[in-house]
């Protein structure tokens, strides 16, 4: 099967550059890689490991990465597959959980008032609807994405323009930070998960959510597969908490 006349008009997957990954971004095993076909119809190669995490195997470079979401391209591709999830609908989906968030990490009794970072955070949209439960001193957005950001500055927030695994460690420290629908992006975790532990002085949400292959996730991350890259990187859990009847889990770390 290859991928449909559309989305290949949108972005051409097979003439990218990209890595073989030798070793599991997370523990390091060697894995094989077997040739599967993501929900576009673009021919990925993938690889599971026994950590609890697989990967798109090979991989687009970072470059070629930074250049997908710069270019508009990968939210023309989820324009192009959900026609139904415009900007209005992503928000509000995104304000939804941002509200139902705070409410089962406001019952874990979590700090607010302190400095907020979301990274990863897109428009802002989730900081927004937890702030309004969890009130911050303030809140900074890092985001590859200068045009998710313009959205981020509107709602009064400052923000920061690059992917979590290029952050400055000089920034902060935060007493919060979040991390949501943003580690199945990165391509290079425990590097983020360092960089984010660099800055942190108080709590930290990560989730996961469950899907299928897509080029735009060079990461699938199962619980275990999250814990012991947050155990790699010196974060120390404290709760696991599922969301969205389990579709959807995190966990927050100390
Ligand atoms: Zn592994």
């Amino acid at each position: 099967m290859s991928a449909l006349p559309t989305y290949s008009a949108i972005f051409d997957y097979a003439a990218q550059p990209k890595v073989d990954l030798r070793h599991c971004p997370v523990c390091g095993r060697y894995n094989l890689a077997h040739q599967q076909v993501d929900r576009f119809g673009y021919e990925i190669g993938a690889s599971a490991c026994v950590c609890g995490v697989s990967y798109l195997n090979p991989r687009m470079t970072t470059e070629a990465y930074a250049q997908f979401y710069a270019s508009g391209a990968y939210r023309a591709l989820i324009q192009a597959k959900y026609p139904q999830n415009g900007a209005a609908r992503r928000a509000a989906v995104q304000s939804q959980y941002g509200a139902m968030l705070a409410i089962h990490l406001k019952h874990r009794g979590v700090a607010s008032r302190v400095d907020l970072l979301d990274a990863g955070g897109g428009t802002g949209a989730v900081a927004e609807a937890l702030t309004r439960t969890l009130p911050m001193r303030s809140v900074t957005v890092l985001d590859p994405s200068a045009r998710e950001l313009w959205a981020a500055v509107d709602r009064g927030y400052r923000t920061i323009e690059a992917p979590i695994e290029q952050m400055p460690t000089t920034l902060g420290p935060y007493g919060a930070i979040i991390c949501t629908q943003t580690i199945d992006h990165l391509c290079e975790p425990l590097e983020a998960l360092e960089r984010l532990r660099a800055v942190s002085k108080g709590w930290f949400w990560v989730d996961i959510v469950e899907c299928g292959w897509k080029i735009d996730h060079p990461l699938y991350w199962t619980l275990r597969g999250l814990k012991e890259a947050l155990r790699r990187t010196g974060w120390t859990v404290k709760d696991t908490i599922r969301l969205d009847g389990g579709r959807r889990a995190g966990v927050l770390c100390g």
